[in-house]
């Protein structure tokens, strides 16, 4: 099974590097792995249990598949939620493959929409007409989601 994600680069506001994913359409080796509710396809963290049989975390870089559980926290009503990354479809064994196939850069695109965002917050710092501050309300809303979409794991979006 092979799946190509596009890396998307950018500068955060202290100017470090941030790169986040976005797979294109793929097919699933089977159904089975398609519907199986406790893997899933992402980046969230991976777990190795290292040598003395300890749970490490560690930033995977590239998205994954991963088995996910979940774990009582000691001494508190939650759970905590673990994911292990696996290489083969444990239903049919095909190898998961993910390529990356470009590398996008949006750090322009992601320092304007930053800087749009702020002036448009400062205007309506300023301003006491409600009718404008329920619009800018809005349209720095979609701002941010465009701005989260960026950060976000998700379907590449060809536009
Ligand atoms: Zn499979």
């Amino acid at each position: 099974m092979n799946i190509d994600v596009v890396r998307i680069h950018f500068k955060d506001s202290h100017g470090d590097d941030e790169y986040s994913y976005k797979y294109l359409p793929f097919q699933y080796c089977c159904e089975y792995l398609k519907n199986c509710p406790v893997i899933s396809f992402g980046t969230e963290c991976n777990t190795i249990v290292d040598d003395d049989g300890y749970l490490n975390e560690t930033d995977v870089e590239l998205p994954h598949f991963s088995i996910s559980w979940d774990e009582p926290i000691p001494y508190e009503d939650d759970t905590w939620s673990y994911y292990s990354k696996i290489t083969h479809c444990p239903f049919c064994g095909a190898s998961i493959n993910i390529n990356v196939v470009k590398e996008e850069d949006m750090t322009s695109q992601y320092a304007t929409m930053n800087k749009l965002r702020d002036s448009k917050n400062e205007i309506r710092r300023k301003t006491d007409s409600l009718k404008e501050k329920d619009k800018l309300n809005e349209e720095i809303r979609e701002l941010d989601e465009k701005i989260n979409g960026l950060w976000n794991f998700g379907e590449y979006n060809v536009e």
